[in-house]
């Protein structure tokens, strides 16, 4: 069935290998909201693909007029980058939270289906040993501890459109990403200034600096999940035959790649060193030791582990991961490999 899909954040990590993989599978419309569009160059030529350059704080009119036109709305637009939950609080409050959550207010008044992202973090600190989307406790930290208003303000915007669903018939599904990592996470020319996640910013380390820092010794762990894993899991969930992700909340990671922040640098290392150009840097690099203070201040606080359980995303969307963590990182590395070797030069 043909549909018209709205994406707000659609250069993003997630949207742009999103529109990617409907102009490529489907012949679903889409009508995307950004602030770029660097990451859509194969998209923008494309029929079915309607770009607007906007800011959604700001942009409402075309918002809403969308909201109104299209049959789902996914809201991707969101700082998801623990060095800011801790430099820039109320900037994450006001951007995934309050602005999302006008946008939900009017897919309940337009009566639309919205595919909300929400994420592995709202766990917090839970000690289970896999996630559980309906039974497993949020932990999180004191006041203090800002990184958790991430959590929380995605933790509230569930818990609101969960009630909008019982009370107003809400059609939504809310999705929980776990460590997707893939070619476009984050610029590695951006990651210098600390706005990357993990897989970018070591990458950005053993090309720049030829210094990997793991936080407390990076016995933490991770579940990272292969982006075109996750964006599979999207499509089942855009696709909703029989109804089946309406009303439901899915963990979409992949439990198998469960390793140790130390074990991610070392396989990193070990896959540079693959690239003959790259070779000689990663033998230089050195692995240190720092502290979370000393790394990202006194208002942060780590997560030890973080496996999901898939359970619900086998039994209702029928979806496993493929993608084993090698692989996924390897593709990371094509793509970044590929272009710093012309674009180091020019920065
Ligand atoms: N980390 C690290 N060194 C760095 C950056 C991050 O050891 O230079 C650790 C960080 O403390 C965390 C993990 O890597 O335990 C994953 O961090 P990321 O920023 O990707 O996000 P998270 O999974 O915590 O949301």
């Amino acid at each position: 069935m043909s549909r018209k899909i709205l994406i707000l954040g659609v250069n993003g990590f997630i949207g742009s290998a999103l529109t990617e993989a409907i102009l490529k599978e489907k012949d679903w419309e889409i009508y995307g909201m950004d602030m770029a569009s660097d990451k859509l160059e194969g998209c923008l030529g494309s029929p079915r693909f309607q770009f607007v350059e906007g800011d959604i704080t700001i942009n409402k009119e075309w918002i809403e007029y969308h909201i109104k036109k299209c049959d789902v709305v996914l809201p991707l637009v969101a700082i998801a980058t623990p060095s800011i939950y801790v430099s820039d609080p109320l900037r994450v409050f006001e951007l995934d939270f309050e602005a999302n959550l006008e946008i939900i207010r009017k897919c309940v008044h337009y009566k639309k289906r919205v595919i909300f992202p929400s994420t592995s973090e709202v766990y917090g600190m839970c000690e289970d040993e896999e996630f559980q989307e309906e039974s497993s406790h949020f932990v999180l930290g004191p006041i203090h501890k800002q990184r958790w208003i991430y959590s929380c303000s995605k933790q509230l915007l569930d818990r609101i459109i969960y009630a909008y669903g019982v009370h107003n018939n809400l059609d939504y599904t809310l999705f929980r990403p776990f460590n997707w990592v893939g070619p476009k996470l984050d610029n590695i020319f951006a990651a210098k200034e600390g706005s990357s996640r993990v897989v970018t910013l070591f990458i950005a380390d053993i090309l720049h600096k030829g210094e990997i820092k793991l936080v407390d010794g990076g016995k933490q762990r991770r579940s990272f999940t292969d982006i075109d894993d996750g964006i599979d899991a999207l499509m089942r969930i855009i696709e909703n035959k029989d109804n089946i992700a309406t009303g439901r909340i899915f963990n979409i990671g992949n439990p198998t790649n469960d390793v140790s922040i130390r074990e991610l640098a070392e396989l990193l290392l070990k896959l540079v060193k693959e690239y003959p150009d790259y070779k000689a840097i990663a033998e230089k690099v050195k692995v240190t030791d720092v502290s979370s203070e000393a790394h990202y201040g006194t208002h942060y606080q780590d997560i030890n582990r973080r496996v999901p359980s898939i359970k619900n995303a086998e039994e209702f969307l029928g979806w496993t991961p493929k993608v084993d963590l090698t692989t996924a990182l390897r593709k990371t590395l094509d793509y970044h490999l590929g272009r710093a070797a012309g674009e180091l030069d020019s920065q």
